[in-house]
């Protein structure tokens, strides 16, 4: 298990060592065509600030030999705000008394054909907030059934579950599953999430390997910017990825980057802000590092930057987000986890990516692939 690996690696002498790079680490990065976390430390560095041009031309090097110039387009949907977790960051904590949410299946199956007139999605994220006992496997499972007729790709974003209840999913439909571990930072971790089962920091972090051993397709992982030193947290996550594709190969893996921004609520302030151009350097960073991995964009980025890293590393962007449970077409005023900043219609981010060469993709070919795979293993099977 993941945490057992993180048990060898301080956090403190993680940080010196970025900290400590050099210029001559930044070009001896720079120069490999396989970059370990050491070469991915010297390029989120402070050191490599001034690499940003020679970054981003690699970044998008790497980029456009392995993903082309598409734009795989998914759509997030809030299913319920039920949570019993008091992240102290997030508007949908235990002890915020607002008017909790879980939608009937009529309700989620109402958004589903209000998100298709959106445009032509066919990834979904279903997100919910962590209620076991009100909006526990059966009610994910049951949102799973019913989203099949309406999208090919099926994602998850909801408390971790146990390595069966992923396997049941999967046979739900489930292709991936995305869960971000806000920080690996042991020590402080309970500062941030004090009670909950998210409180459970092993837990949490060996959900990955669940994941992996249940067959699930799809990973994605990512840090909460705000919290802790982004450089190490990032660099734990480094860590991570690699260990976790080392143990389930077969897993496509992506990450992503959330930056918590100033008054995004009224209590918690982010401890640490990430400003554009380190966004820009650690999402080359990560590119560089790791060729294959999908770099994630949600709409909490603002419009001009997710257009301009479009062609530099980005490979997912979600598009059209509500982030308040039925959204969509049941409650569009509920109250939302956080603002997002591209406000933009689906239609309008598909124009703009045109104009910039890129071609959005809708479909997770992937995933549709190997839909036809197994019902072809199936059928064989019967025969
Ligand atoms: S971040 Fe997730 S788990 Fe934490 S309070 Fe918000 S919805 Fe609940």
């Amino acid at each position: 298990m993941f945490s057992d690996e993180l048990e060898k690696i301080s956090w403190e002498e993680t940080t010196k060592a970025i900290y400590s790079k050099t210029e001559a680490d930044v070009i001896r990065a720079l120069g490999k065509s396989r970059c370990d976390v050491d070469d991915f430390m010297a390029l989120i560095s402070p050191a490599a600030e001034k690499f940003l041009e020679p970054m981003a031309r690699l970044s998008k090097k790497y980029t456009e030999e392995r993903f082309g110039r598409t734009m795989s387009m998914f759509i997030p949907l809030y299913i319920t705000n039920s949570c019993t977790n008091s992240c102290v960051y997030c508007g949908f904590h235990i002890s915020n008394p607002m008017a909790r949410t879980i939608l009937t299946p009529e309700e989620i199956e109402n958004e589903y054909k209000a998100i298709k007139k959106l445009g032509p999605f066919e990834n979904l994220l279903i997100v919910t907030g962590e209620n076991p006992a009100k909006a526990g496997v059966p009610y994910i499972a049951k949102a799973l059934d019913l989203a099949k007729p309406y999208f090919s790709n099926l994602k998850i974003e909801v408390m971790p579950l146990k390595t069966e209840e992923y396997a049941e999913l999967v046979h739900h439909g489930l292709n991936g599953v995305i869960c971000f571990q806000e920080t690996y930072n042991k020590a402080r971790y309970n500062v941030y999430h004090p009670r909950g089962m998210k409180s459970k920091f092993e837990w949490r972090v060996n959900g990955f390997d669940r994941m992996g051993q249940a067959g699930v397709h799809s990973i994605g992982m990512g840090v909460l910017i705000g919290l802790e030193d982004w450089r190490t947290d990032v660099t734990m996550m480094a860590y991570h990825l690699r260990y976790l594709q080392k143990h389930y190969w077969k897993t496509k893996y992506s990450v992503n980057f959330p930056r918590m921004r100033p008054a995004e609520n009224e209590g918690f302030q982010p401890n640490v802000i990430m400003s554009d151009k380190e966004l820009a350097q650690v999402t080359f960073a990560m590119r560089i590092f790791d060729h294959d991995v999908d770099i994630s964009y949600s709409t909490r980025e603002p419009a001009n930057i997710r257009d301009h890293m479009a062609s530099l590393g980005v490979t997912t962007m979600s598009a059209e987000s509500k982030t308040e449970p039925g959204g969509y077409y049941t409650y569009p005023q509920a109250l939302e986890q956080f603002h997002v900043s591209d406000e933009r219609t689906a239609v309008e981010i598909e124009k703009a990516l045109k104009a910039l060469g890129r071609e959005p993709v809708w479909k997770d070919w992937d995933a549709s692939f190997d839909h036809v795979a197994q019902s072809h293993a199936t059928a064989a099977t019967a025969r």
